[in-house]
């Protein structure tokens, strides 16, 4: 498999969140399971890297098992990377209890080595059903961008 290179210019580049391979750029993969054509891990979300920062996107779709999400969080520890980890749910129009039961279980294992899940990105829906469900208190949610309710 030929990994697209990102245009020059372009300051948005996507990585597997397990072995850093690149990933291709818009447009977005399959919405069937497309593996990780380097370390064949499943792919439930991605690593943007833009202006420095690493963002973990979720992708629709793609409920990880919770070994996916060791996968992810090993990587992180291995590379340093697990002190501030921002989450992107901008991409999820809804979430399903095993996604939010899965983030629950990254939080656990990300604080347990001493570091913190930001979750950011949330739509309306989804912040409803956080709050709904008294999530917002147990995950740490910041807002990217101030938007009042409504
Ligand atoms: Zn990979």
């Amino acid at each position: 498999m030929t990994i697209r290179e990102k245009h020059p210019g372009d300051q948005t580049t996507y990585r597997c969140p397990v072995c850093n391979h690149g990933l291709t750029h818009e447009p977005p993969m399959p919405r069937f399971d497309a593996p990780c054509s380097e370390c064949g891990c499943h792919i439930w979300c991605r690593l943007r890297l833009s202006s420095g920062e690493t963002v973990l996107e979720a992708l629709p779709g793609r409920t990880p098992e919770p070994w996916d999400v060791d996968q992810v969080v090993e990587s992180l520890i291995r590379r340093n990377a697990v002190t501030r980890v921002m989450m992107d749910l901008g991409r999820l129009d809804l979430v399903d209890s095993a996604f939010v039961a899965r983030l629950l279980g990254m939080q656990k294992r990300i604080r347990a080595s001493g570091g913190h899940l930001l979750l950011c990105g949330l739509c309306p829906v989804v912040r409803e059903m956080f709050e709904h469900l008294r999530l917002d208190r147990a995950f740490e949610i910041v807002d990217q961008e101030e938007t009042s309710a409504d």
